[in-house]
């Protein structure tokens, strides 16, 4: 077939290039059960779809692989969903698919996230002989009553169990992964959730605080004043307090809901955050490719269907996207003034900022000149700071920036 890619000529260099290798995202879209706060796109009720669906993702992965060159791929990130409902043969099988269609760096980040109902010793080293090196847990809390009305299967013994058998099954590189903010959650026992948690040692912990996501029951319960009403204050205390605690456990805060241990940081996430590219496989994935943004479309069935008739396109994603988009349901090319926008917001996330020299390089103009309005009038408002000067000046979130985030990024949008 002959077909010309088209010209992206104002996209930087390093949105195209897939030199400096991608991240790649495999989503699973199954859970026993679906919990109330939850908006990911997953499905409690359709397991019998897993074989059909691992077949297509397969297809998937290799449309993908021959389309964009078979790149170097740094890090695997199995999310979901529950990708710990897979069988340590599918998960095996998963791989070696990646494996063979893709050029898999060396030392590369392979993690997978697990619910610690699925967490035994034996099921987890079975993970790791399949080439898992890294586990997500989630946790989300150690309080018996708050697990049970975030409507998770674990109870606090078993999460505490599952970070054992995670040790025990060999692994160096995990997170646990936490939540906070939570109705009728006091800080008595968030304290006491992460007081436990850093006592079982993980090199990584995340916390985020809940949010009530149109759609889903919590949100429809809080809309409808059968949840109390957030408390923003509170939330901010438990934010603060377990950074404290975090960073005397030797966790340091590396980007604003994450902490690590020295060379811990979830590398995978760090390449959204650093804005370069990645590729989402799965029903409602999104990926940072070739000078576009794109999802895949939600439905499972809707994306098995449109999958198993897809065929690749050697070495032009455009042509791919535009004429031949199979399970692509969302397309949005991307120009430089969103690709900056975007890299200056995922970039602020991060404790090391943004590099007024990293930003130049890419995009061929310095912060200031590119942002000047927008950052002296964050400055002003205490969400932002500049260390240094010059082509060493960094841009970073301040303190109080960092829990009011997004009221710093939307100027950066409206831009
Ligand atoms: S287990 Fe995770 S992905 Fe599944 S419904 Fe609960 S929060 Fe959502």
């Amino acid at each position: 077939m002959n077909v010309q890619p088209l010209a992206h000529p104002d996209v930087s260099e390093t949105a195209r290039s897939l030199s400096g290798g991608i991240g790649l995202y495999v989503h699973i879209p199954f859970c026993e059960t679906k919990c109330p706060y939850c908006d990911f796109n997953t499905y409690a009720g359709i397991n019998h779809l897993l074989p059909p669906y691992l077949t297509a993702l397969d297809r998937e992965i290799q449309v993908w692989g021959a389309t964009l060159g078979h790149p170097t791929v740094n890090s695997v990130f199995l999310g979901g969903g529950t990708p710990s409902m897979l069988s340590p043969a599918q998960i095996a099988t998963l791989l070696s698919t990646i494996r063979e269609t893709f050029t898999i760096a060396v030392g590369a980040e392979v993690t997978a996230e697990v619910n610690p109902d699925d967490a035994s010793v034996e099921r987890l080293s079975a993970f790791r002989e399949a080439g898992v090196n890294r586990i997500s847990l989630g946790v989300q809390s150690l309080d018996d009553g708050e697990l049970q009305k975030l409507g998770r299967r674990h109870g606090a013994a078993e999460a505490l169990e599952a970070l054992a058998a995670i040790w025990d099954a060999g692994y160096t590189n995990f997170s646990a992964d936490l939540m906070y903010g939570l109705p009728h959650q006091g800080m008595d026992t968030w304290r006491s959730t992460v007081e436990r948690v850093i006592a079982a040692g993980p090199p990584h912990v995340s916390a985020y605080a809940l949010t009530m996501e149109e759609g889903t029951p919590f949100g429809k319960q809080a809309a409808d004043g059968q949840l109390p009403e957030q408390d923003t204050d509170l939330a901010a205390d438990m934010y603060w307090w377990a950074d404290d605690a975090f960073a005397r456990a030797g966790l340091r805060n590396y980007e604003i809901s994450n902490w690590a241990r020295q060379g811990m940081a979830s590398r995978h996430n760090t390449t959204y955050w650093h804005n370069v590219p990645y590729l989402g496989v799965g029903p409602g994935a999104h990926s940072f490719i070739g000078g576009y943004r794109f999802a895949n479309m939600k439905s499972p069935v809707g994306y098995m269907t449109k999958v198993r008739l897809w065929e690749a396109l050697d070495g032009v994603v455009d042509v791919l996207l535009r004429e031949y988009p199979g399970p692509v349901a969302d397309i949005d090319p991307m120009n430089a003034r969103t690709e900056m926008a975007d890299s200056v917001i995922l970039g602020l996330r991060l404790a090391e900022g943004v590099s007024d020299l990293t930003f130049r390089k890419r995009f061929g103009v310095g912060l200031n000149e590119a942002y000047g309005e927008v950052i002296a009038q964050n400055v002003a408002l205490g969400l932002l700071r500049f260390n240094g000067d010059g082509p060493d000046a960094v841009l970073r979130l301040t303190d109080l920036g960092r829990f009011l985030a997004n009221e710093a990024f939307v100027r950066f949008l409206a831009a």
